[in-house]
């Protein structure tokens, strides 16, 4: 059995998001309030919103505020590294910290894996996108790899950083 663990951002980021009124790169944050989400194509409905929150790790709720803004994501580091587009609450949330529990966040859309190693290099096999209620395999087996140091799962479309996934 393998142990791991969905890493949210940390704590600091909407606290000092939310005193300073910008994000890491210096944009004007944007504050939102969640709406409901859409019925997708075939008619079927998510709980909550399409707004998840990287603190929490859970998709708001129809009415909370949250500020978007852009994240400089912690890693990779180097030539994979980016910023990210991220929701994260505007008031306190309670930061996700259950083991072996794949975030809500992850399960209700199409997202990617990306896996890298120790250099933070990125591993290209071990690379996936499907659906996010089906992405369990996927996952463990490049948590499961020798060569991984970290995964990171993005939603699909967009590409916006959902969490990192370590081994505990
Ligand atoms: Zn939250």
């Amino acid at each position: 059995m393998l142990d791991f663990r969905c890493i949210p951002i940390p704590t600091e980021v909407g606290g000092r998001w939310g005193r300073s009124g910008v994000d890491d790169s210096g944009n004007r944050l944007r504050r939102m309030v969640a709406e409901a989400r859409p019925a997708e194509p075939d008619g079927s409905r998510h709980n909550g919103t399409g707004a998840p929150c990287r603190h929490c790790l859970r998709d708001a709720e129809e009415g909370e505020e949250l500020l978007l803004g852009s994240y400089r994501m912690p890693r990779p580091q180097g030539i994979y590294w980016t910023p990210s587009p991220i929701f994260v609450h505007a008031g306190r949330c309670q930061q996700f910290a259950r083991i072996n529990t794949v975030a809500s966040i992850v399960r209700n859309r199409l997202v990617s894996i990306r896996a890298y190693d120790h250099d933070d290099q990125c591993i290209y096999d071990l690379g996936h996108a499907g659906n996010g209620n089906e992405i369990d395999g996927p996952l463990i087996h490049a948590l499961e790899d020798r060569r991984t140091a970290f995964v990171n799962i993005h939603t699909a479309k967009p590409g916006c950083m959902l969490c990192r996934v370590e081994r505990l």
